[in-house]
């Protein structure tokens, strides 16, 4: 059997110690990312939920933000959930103007939209990609796609609205599959990680 793939999460700010709780129920050691050494270890990157502007700024002040543009320009495998999924749009709108971010999946998101009357929300997800049954997820001040590239493939959706996309080797969802017991999400990124 091949060994699990060395999957890293990017480990300044947000919900970290929950995405690691999924990936190790899947068997999966994650390998916390703070920095470009940690960086090199690894073959694919969660980026989690949290603060896209604080991630941002973290990145910088670590000396990750350019190493991992050119890692991800390069084809490494991505699972970003909400701001994880804002650093990793190609579009950012109603974000703070020293905020940057990858264009690693060719979508237009804007910060805090989705669910904007409510916040935070949950509900019941048709999301074929992992089969049935309906995936419960968790929206937390969730980023709203509000454009999707020739290249994306909608994985779900939620009042017509994309929630989880796939370009290549990124998966993206606006909200945060590491919040509950079920772990097809991660299952489907370290699939595509294996298969790489
Ligand atoms: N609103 C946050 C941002 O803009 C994302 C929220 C989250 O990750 N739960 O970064």
């Amino acid at each position: 059997m091949n060994a699990s793939p060395r999957v890293g999460i990017l480990a300044l700010q947000g919900a970290v110690a929950a995405h690691q709780r999924s990936l190790a129920g899947l068997g999966v050691s994650a390998t916390l990312v703070r920095t470009p050494d940690d960086l090199d270890r690894v073959e694919a990157l969660v980026l989690p939920g949290g603060e896209s502007t604080t991630l941002w700024h973290l990145l910088k002040v670590n000396g990750l933000a350019e190493p991992l543009a050119d890692r991800l320009a390069g084809g490494m495998p991505a699972l970003g959930t909400c701001a994880g999924m804002i650093l990793l749009a190609s579009d950012v709108l109603d974000g703070r103007t020293d905020q940057g971010w990858f264009s690693a999946i060719d979508l237009t998101v804007r910060r805090n939209a989705f669910g904007r009357q409510v916040d935070s929300f949950e509900c019941d997800l048709e999301l074929p990609a992992v089969g049935a049954p309906d995936l419960h997820a968790v929206f937390i001040r969730a980023p709203q796609v509000e454009r999707v590239g020739p290249g994306v493939e909608v994985l779900a959706a939620v009042d017509g609205g994309p929630v989880a996309a796939r370009e290549g080797s990124v998966i993206v969802t606006a909200f945060h599959p590491e919040l509950t017991p079920d772990t097809r999400v991660h299952r489907l990124f370290v699939d595509l990680v294996a298969e790489r």
